[in-house]
């Protein structure tokens, strides 16, 4: 049956390519987590199509535009229309799996409902176009009507076949705000040793999706429970504060893997952060979270401080010490607010000056440091003159 509500919410570019390939034979439909997202109303990132055309005869189709042909081998076809990349994947059948990881073989086949049964949860296992209505084998509909992630057919086999299933059930869960049916649930359980085989950039990846979703916690409780977290985090077990906590943090990935690690060890988060291979940007940030949080910010001077410490991550780090009962409340607005110097770049004098008065070797940054730390507690020191005499007493002292 035909569906106003999600025929107008798919955008005319879209019909466009369904309807070049009915004229040329072809069956083509809007699938996956973009035809998910429409029925909840939101506004999809991307759009998924599937076809019965072989990935080469779509190729042919759109010749007249940008074709990226990558995916091919696994009949993927991206088309770019109006400016943004469409997925356009050939119906298909997945063969065995041995690895935990990818098919065997794939095939590809004439029938829509072969192509969603291969698919992974019942949300994501509907069509639609505008020549058959929404096509809905596996009651997609109801459990997005009911807010449940539930595995296509027998969980326990859909998860041997490919163990990221199991991630991406928690972080659906967690971006949908979804409970796992529970034979899903289990069969999560039973399979996630599956995990281990698989690359963990695609385990990183569904994670931080998990974590920087906007209600992570019921998500990370049940993969507590199904015993999948130490596939992610090792030895490394947050406490339930954290997992109640974090959805207070501000919603970037540096900020919630900073506070999700923040109970570790330095030592013992950057082997987690490497195990997951994580950039060399992300890890430096959560680090800074990290470190930070373990700050307590009781004044605008302590959280100069900590801007000194930890830059750009000063106010991450802020939130997450209040959170952890460290600083005050305040503390995040302290940082963003500040304009008063934080680092020897902001002191208005330089080692240079310094050197001029007589300061030599390694007591130009000592000296420079105490400038600084003055500076940090009392903004208005920050006049040459006046650091310069603060310079001269210090010598005088030593
Ligand atoms: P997102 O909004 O994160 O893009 P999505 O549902 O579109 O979510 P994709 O990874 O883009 O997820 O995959 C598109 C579709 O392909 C899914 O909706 C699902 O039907 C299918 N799919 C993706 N990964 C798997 C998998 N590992 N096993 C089975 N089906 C999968
Ligand atoms: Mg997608």
């Amino acid at each position: 049956m035909r569906d106003i509500h999600i025929e107008n919410n798919i955008p005319a570019h879209i019909w466009d390519v369904c309807h070049r390939f009915y004229s040329a034979g072809e069956d083509a439909y809007i699938v996956g987590g973009s035809l998910r997202d429409i029925m909840l109303g939101r506004a999809p990132s991307d759009f998924d199509l599937a076809t019965s055309a072989l990935p080469q005869r779509t190729a042919e189709l759109f010749s007249d535009m940008r074709v990226i042909e990558t995916g091919i081998k696994h009949g993927t076809v991206t088309v770019i229309v109006g400016g943004a990349p469409v997925e356009i994947t050939t119906f298909r059948i997945d063969g065995s799996y041995t690895d935990s990881r990818h098919p065997d073989g794939v095939s590809f086949t004439g029938r829509i409902e072969e192509d969603l049964a291969r698919r992974d949860f019942t949300v994501n296992a509907m069509a639609y176009n505008d020549r058959s209505g929404l096509v809905d084998p596996f009651g997609g509909r109801d459990d997005l009507r009911d807010g449940i992630i539930r595995a296509v057919g027998d969980s326990r086999r859909r998860f041997s076949e490919d163990a990221l299933r199991i991630m991406r059930a928690f972080r659906f869960s967690a971006q949908l705000g979804f409970e796992i049916d529970y034979g899903t649930l289990s069969g999560a359980k039973e399979q996630r040793e599956g995990l281990a085989n698989i690359a963990r950039e695609r385990i990183a990846v569904e994670f931080l999706k998990l974590i920087t979703s906007k209600e992570p916690e019921a998500a990370l409780t049940l993969m507590t429970k199904a015993e999948a977290l130490t596939y992610i985090t090792g030895e490394y077990r947050p406490s339930e504060r954290i997992f109640s906590l974090i959805s207070k943090m501000p919603c970037d990935e540096g900020a919630r893997l900073g506070f999700f690690l923040s109970e570790a060890s330095e030592d013992a988060a950057r082997s987690v952060l490497r195990g997951l291979k994580y950039s060399n940007a992300l890890t430096t940030a959560a680090l800074a979270v990290i470190r930070g949080s373990r700050r307590a910010v009781e004044s605008p001077a302590d959280a100069r401080k900590l801007i000194g410490e930890c830059g750009a991550y000063a106010r991450s780090a802020a939130c997450a010490s209040v959170l952890l009962g460290l600083s005050c409340a305040d503390a995040p607005l302290w940082v963003e607010k500040n304009t008063a110097p934080t680092s020897l770049r902001d002191l208005c004098v330089t080692g240079k000056d310094l050197m001029e008065i007589g300061v030599t070797g390694k007591e130009v940054g000592r000296v420079l440091g105490a400038l600084l730390a003055a500076v940090i507690e009392e903004p208005r020191l920050n006049e040459r003159e006046m650091l310069i005499k603060m310079a001269e007493d210090i010598l005088n002292k030593a």
